[in-house]
């Protein structure tokens, strides 16, 4: 004998239906088969959801009544499409009965948990009956038996328990007598020893066919169901997750209490002693192997074995100093809630034994807190203890596996995963047995963190990051483009998965929690909500995804003031904007501060010497220990254009026009020729040197003419250039009479910083330096003498995206 139970969606549809007899058929070849089946998917829920109307007086349960109706009846129809009937006729007279039942709950406004067990049933005995009819139909041995006739409960309505003793020899009697190949079963419904209709709980048909595979002692208990087995994690909430080949009863048994809706909890106890193993296929893919739960399950690698979760969940805080000494208070308190019925899913309680915490279903909350309350009234009153506090819209999220006993630091992972991640917890509770540690968090971040400890636990090889860029003009194009044409490889060399989440101009922008498809990316953005700085800033914190990264390509002072908000969110922020490190040394501080402790990243590496690895490099000889002596350096490209393309043949006024042309200055010439933009970097260089320091502590020699100093407007201050060719000439000519090059050089020594134009003699290493290049050299404790020298094209949206992009890898490391 075989036995097989087929859920809701596996017989959801005529098709799914005949995907089902061609199992069962392929089975009965060479076995006898008991097959339980749930209802039609959606019913049992459609029917509760008619007895809610009717019970509230809505006269629309009549509608929901019809869809049930019309569900069935469509169904005989595809599967007995020709002398049908009879079928017809009994379904007919089952609905008629259901309607009966629905009209006198309206009548007497009233739906008892004893009423609702008769209505849901109404689900599985439909169900049961249509299957078997069309097998009949189809040519095959097959009966229906109704398991209320072998299935015998007490009378605890909703979830009745099963009298086994009674159970046991209905079934096997009845199957000793049977003689057809194929038995159809209702599952979920049973009787009471009375005769009254009982039901073994939500999800219960896993449950009955449990119990006939355990009273039949068969080898073997097959559930069928919409995935391919017991996963590592609710495959609706994880894309990755997989399924688990092998997994022991004690394992299967803590994922489904703790939320793995593909096994009913009890469903493990009738077969555990037994040893029968318990195979989840699916339905719909018979191929896939499924899983396997038996005692025989061999460890792999991986301590833990799945990770679910259980939505709904409210917690209860006991709390006072008097709850120490008063005996039986432990006691007191679980009679309370068990006279209540009240199921307690979490315990946790503080060494100190001042406070415990206990996870119960959030349906429960007011009942136990007012049942609590009402217990230690006396206590209360007298101060020795506070009234329970209750907090809800909280989940629990469990790791699960027989082996997380045998090593150390998996809750160390798990928090410190959760942590990085900006997840609150709100309770920790590790079972003794050590094949569970548990953990209470807000609903909303559910998913986020079973993505984040699936990617911990089971995808350590991959890391998934989620970027949200704002800017997308010339460089922030470019970085889209790079970021789009390395994808594979990332994945594939790097095992990081890098998608971006978001994009923004200063007009529109797009979001996809499931990364943005970059093929027509700019249509995309046009198309696009209505932009803004806080919207973008909004949208990224509630998408509320793992390892998320805020990418400015701005050069927008607004921007840079959300860095704080994004950090305290743990979402990262990756920069080439220069304001925020150039800003107060406060705000620097205090940015560097939120990043420690939110654990975000801030990295701006394209601060300095556009992609360059100025910053990376300062920071690896900082943190090895190294002391910075001095900086040298040249860090203006369009400074370093300039003074390569004026001489005494060209005039200062055409070349400033040039580079401005070219794109080597910002818009306001100024800022670069000024010395301001020089002085920002040098000044974030001695900050990260470890220096406080601010921006009017550089000594900024200007080598612009008075009137150019003073001027108003950017045309003013060209004319300026025009006027005060002379001077710019006696700068050159004075250069050349050296021998030198002019080179606009900043400089970090002692402390102090400075920068200014300076004559470059022959043979040093800024003299020959080329077009828009840059160049920086540390002389620090370690190379005091030959200074580490870095050096290349220092602007340009190609180089910059790159800086930007090598930040974003980084963050792949952290
Ligand atoms: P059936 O109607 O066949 O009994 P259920 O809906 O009761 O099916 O259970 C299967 C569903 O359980 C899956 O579709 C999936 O959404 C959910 N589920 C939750 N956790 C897990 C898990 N760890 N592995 C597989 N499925 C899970
Ligand atoms: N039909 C019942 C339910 O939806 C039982 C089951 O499908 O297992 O809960
Ligand atoms: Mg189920």
């Amino acid at each position: 004998m075989k036995v097989l139970k087929f859920g809701g969606t596996s017989v959801g549809s005529s098709k799914n239906i005949n995907n089902v007899i061609n199992i069962l058929e392929n089975t009965s070849k060479n076995s006898a088969v008991a097959c339980v089946v749930s209802a039609v998917g959606g019913i049992t829920d459609k029917l509760l959801l008619a007895g809610k109307k009717a019970q509230n007086k809505e006269a629309d349960f009549t509608d929901v009544f019809n869809t049930i109706k019309q569900t069935h009846i469509a169904i005989v129809n595809e599967l007995i499409p020709e002398n049908n009937e009879a079928v017809i006729a009994y379904v007919e007279t089952q609905l008629s009965a259901l309607k009966n039942l629905l009209d006198g709950i309206f009548l007497i406004n009233e739906l008892s948990p004893k009423t609702s067990d008769k209505l849901v049933s109404f689900g599985e005995l439909l169900s049961s009956f249509i299957i078997a009819e069309t097998i009949k139909s189809r040519g095959l041995s097959a009966e229906r038996k109704n398991s209320q006739e072998l299935v015998i409960t007490n009378a605890n309505f909703t979830k009745a328990e099963v009298n086994y003793k009674i159970t046991n020899k209905n079934i096997q009697d009845y199957f000793k007598a049977a003689s057809q190949k194929i038995t159809i079963l209702p599952g979920f419904v049973s009787k009471s020893v009375n005769g009254e209709q009982t039901t073994l709980g939500r999800g219960g048909s896993d449950f009955t066919a449990a119990i006939i595979a355990a009273a039949l002692k068969v080898e073997q208990l097959e559930i069928w169901t919409d995935v391919s087995g017991m996963f590592t994690t609710n495959p609706k909430m994880v894309k990755q997750a997989y399924p688990i080949s092998e997994i022991s009863y004690q394992e299967a048994m803590e994922l489904s209490h703790f939320g793995a809706k593909v096994l009913y909890p009890p469903t493990v106890q009738p077969v555990l002693n037994l040893e029968i193993p318990i195979h989840i296929k699916n339905t719909l893919e018979p191929n896939a192997i499924g899983t396997i739960i038996s005692n025989k399950a061999t460890n792999g690698a991986n301590p833990v074995k799945g990770i679910s979760n259980i939505g709904n969940i409210a917690l209860l805080t006991l709390e006072g100093s008097g709850m120490v000494g008063i005996p039986g208070f432990s006691k007191r308190l679980f009679e309370t809630l068990s006279q209540e019925k009240i199921n307690i899913i979490l315990i946790t309680q503080a060494s100190s034994e001042h406070s415990i915490c206990l996870g119960i279903e959030a349906k429960d909350a007011i009942l136990a807190k007012e049942a609590i309350d009402a217990t230690f009234e006396n206590e209360i009153a007298l101060n020795k203890i506070e009234p329970i506090v209750v907090e809800e819209h909280l989940s629990i999220v469990a790791l699960v596996g027989d082996n997380m006993k045998n090593h150390q630091g998996i809750s160390g992972k798990m928090f410190s995963a959760l942590g990085k991640n900006n997840i609150n917890i709100r309770a920790i509770a590790q079972g003794a047995s050590e094949k569970n540690i548990s953990v209470v968090i807000a609903e909303t971040d559910v998913k986020k963190a079973l993505n984040v400890l699936h990617e911990q636990f089971f995808e350590s090889k991959t890391k998934q990051l989620n970027v949200f860029i704002t800017g997308v003009g010339n460089v922030g194009e470019r970085l889209v483009e790079q970021i789009k044409q390395q994808r594979k490889y990332l994945k594939e060399n790097l095992k990081i998965n890098l998608r971006i989440a978001g994009l923004s101009n200063s007009r529109k922008m797009i979001f996809n929690d499931n990364g943005l498809d970059l093929k027509n990316w700019k249509d995309q953005l046009k198309n696009g909500e209505q932009a803004s700085l806080q919207g973008f800033f909004e949208k990224t914190k509630a998408l509320n995804l793992r390892n998320s990264i805020f990418v400015d390509v701005t050069a927008n002072k607004d921007v840079a003031n959300l860095y704080a908000h994004y950090l305290r969110e743990s979402i990262a922020v990756v920069a080439c904007n220069k304001i925020a490190c150039s800003s107060t040394f406060s705000n620097y501080k205090e940015l560097k501060r939120l990043s420690l402790k939110y654990n975000a990243p801030f990295l701006f590496e394209t601060n300095v010497g556009a992609g360059l690895p100025v910053i990376d490099t300062l920071n690896n000889l900082v943190a090895s220990g190294d002391k910075i002596k001095s900086i040298q350096a040249v860090l203006s490209g369009s400074l370093n254009f300039v003074f390569n393309n004026f001489n005494d043949t060209t005039k200062f006024y055409d070349v400033v026009k040039q580079a401005a042309a070219e794109g080597y200055t910002e818009p306001d010439p100024r800022i670069d020729l000024s010395g301001v933009d020089v002085a920002r970097k040098i000044l974030i260089l001695a900050r990260e040197s470890g220096v406080e320091m601010n921006l009017e502590d550089i000594k900024n020699t200007s080598f612009l003419s008075e009137a150019g100093l003073k001027s108003d407007t950017v045309d003013d201050f060209y004319k300026t250039l025009i006027d005060d060719e002379a001077h710019y000439q006696a700068l050159f000519a004075s250069a050349k009479a050296h021998n030198c090059q002019l080179k606009y050089v900043a400089k970090f020594d002692n402390g102090n910083a400075s920068v200014s134009l300076q004559e470059i003699p022959v043979g040093h290493p800024f003299y020959n330096l080329e077009g828009s290049d840059n160049i920086v050299m540390f002389y620090t404790e370690r190379y005091p003498k030959q200074p580490m020298i870095i050096k290349g094209a220092g602007a340009g949206a190609d180089v910059t995206a790159s800086g930007l992009f090598a930040d974003i890898i980084r963050l792949a490391n952290n």
